[in-house]
């Protein structure tokens, strides 16, 4: 037993939730074991030169599971990395993947910098560094280990990745899937971008979809009118929030990044994308036309709202703040925000918490479309589109040649509209945030000693990854 008021480090934390959740499955403790532990850790220093002198760069490679091959797992930039918390972030890919039928075992990458310390030469140095340290150990490859952004990465570190892999591995002809997360010009598929956020929306509206639930923590159905705020105007966070705003109609009323936290002044609330504009031009969020400032940055946790979005980082609602947080819904964009001690606070306080294994599961999803993708050498859509449209205009033309009625021009080209890429995997995210979450509900509600939707997820991954390992004939 740990002390109630112990802070524990994230990886502890991930393995407290592992084993609250353990207890509601029949998996034999040797497997469990198993399943817990990190298969491969990979700890290594390498040396840059930055201007006229070197630097000593440490750097990591976990791969938490090798129940599935590849394993998968973005690569982190930041000052914060340490291995402790690496092996958390590969856990959580391995949970993850399971639970939203990703087949992949889990992994993760983190370099020790701080990137907005280096021009984007000195960070394209480091990152074709740390790939050559990762091929050098066969920490990467289409078929063993495939890394995607995260924190302080994006498309840009992903093609230097590609690019260094290639140049190593010629003629490999599934090279390009070495790594996903791409820009599309590159091998990448539309829609990775804004993946992570748009499942961040689709898992919250598919929680608020169940009347009974919703009405459990004093809410009406449907994300449409809700507020929300946001910590971390990143990748995640911003499109949580333009998607939800956008397609959802929440109401975003509060945003917090480095430079402090703003709330909105007016009941019509933040406009993201505007907030982001603002953002790139001024450098700051602070002074964005129809808010104010927070005196204190980490009230973003005590503003009143149906909805709070950490999307930042890890261990941010903790034992020390969770008695003020005053929303109905936890929505965890970020890996590991709300801490497991914390955790059972909010949940005796009725609050509900979405869970980041599978909140923020659209990032995974999305890229194993497009590992699939680079396997198939094709974009999707690409052979059935124009056939599939011609079908449509023969049924429609059918329709109006009986019917008498003609159909207008716009309304004519949205009913044969045939599926491109975006739309397909639009929809395939879509399927799979709905379908998990239903899982997990299932759990949930069938048994009833599983105290929250965290616990439920776990037992739902567990019980797939457990299953695998039996199928391997590991664990007969
Ligand atoms: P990012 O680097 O694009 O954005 C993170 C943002 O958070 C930055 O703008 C940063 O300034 C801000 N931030 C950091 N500390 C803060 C603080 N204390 N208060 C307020 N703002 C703060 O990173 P990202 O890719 O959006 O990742 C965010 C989180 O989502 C991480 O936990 C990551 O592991 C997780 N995640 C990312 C992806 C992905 O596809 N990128 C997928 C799944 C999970």
């Amino acid at each position: 037993m740990t002390s109630p008021t112990k802070h524990l480090s994230f990886f502890e934390s991930v393995n407290r939730n592992f084993d609250k959740a353990a207890a509601h499955t029949s998996i034999p403790k040797g497997l469990l074991e198993q399943i817990k532990v990190c298969n491969a850790v990979y700890e290594v220093t390498f040396p840059v030169k930055i201007g006229n002198q070197y630097q000593v760069i440490e750097a990591f490679r976990v791969q938490h599971s090798h129940h599935r091959l590849p394993t998968k797992g973005g690569i982190r930039f930041s000052h914060l990395v340490n291995r402790d918390e690496v092996m958390a972030l590969a856990a959580l890919m391995s949970y993850k993947c399971a639970l939203v039928d990703v087949p992949f075992g889990g992994a993760k990458g983190g370099v020790k910098i701080s990137p907005r310390k280096y021009n984007e030469r000195q960070l394209e140095k480091i990152t074709r560094r740390y790939t050559t340290e990762l091929l050098r150990k066969n920490f990467i490859g289409p078929g063993l280990d495939v890394p995607a952004p995260d924190y302080g990465t994006s498309s840009r570190e992903m093609a230097w990745i590609q690019d260094t892999y290639s140049t190593f591995k010629h003629g490999e002809i599934d090279a390009s899937a070495c790594v996903t997360g791409k820009p599309v010009a590159q091998s990448g598929i539309r829609g990775r971008t804004e993946a992570t956020g748009r499942g961040v929306y689709y898992g919250i509206r598919q929680f608020l979809s169940y009347k009974e639930d919703a009405a459990a923590i004093g809410l009406e159905p449907g994300i449409g009118g809700k507020t929300m705020v946001i910590q971390g105007l990143g990748n995640v966070g911003s499109y949580s929030g333009s998607i939800s705003q956008d397609e959802g109609g929440a109401i975003v009323i509060g945003v917090s990044e480095m430079e402090g936290t703003i709330v909105s002044t007016s009941a019509k609330g933040i406009n993201i994308d505007k907030l982001i504009k603002y953002r790139n031009e001024k450098g700051s969020i602070l002074g964005f036309p129809g808010t104010k400032t927070l005196g204190v940055r980490e009230d973003w946790v005590a503003i009143e709202c149906d909805i709070l979005v950490p999307a930042a980082l890890e261990n941010q609602i903790t034992i020390s703040n969770a008695k003020r947080v005053r929303a109905k819904i936890i929505a965890e964009a970020a890996n590991g925000p709300v801490t497991s001690k914390a955790a059972e606070i909010l949940t005796k306080k009725g609050i509900v918490i979405l869970p980041d294994m599978y909140l923020n599961a659209g990032g995974v999803t999305v890229s194993y479309f497009e590992w699939l993708k680079n396997l198939s050498h094709m974009r999707f859509g690409r052979m059935e589109k124009r056939f599939q449209e011609q079908s449509l205009r023969n049924m429609l033309s059918t329709v109006e040649r009986l019917t008498g009625h003609i159909v207008g021009d716009k309304e004519k080209d949205l009913l044969t509209h045939g599926a491109d890429e975006i739309d397909l995997v639009r929809s395939g995210l879509e399927d799979t945030m709905v379908n998990a979450y239903d899982e997990i509900r299932e759990i949930f509600k069938r048994k009833k000693s599983i105290e929250d939707l965290r616990s439920a997820a776990f037992v739902c991954a567990l019980n797939k990854i457990s299953g695998d390992y039996i199928r391997l004939g590991i664990f007969p």
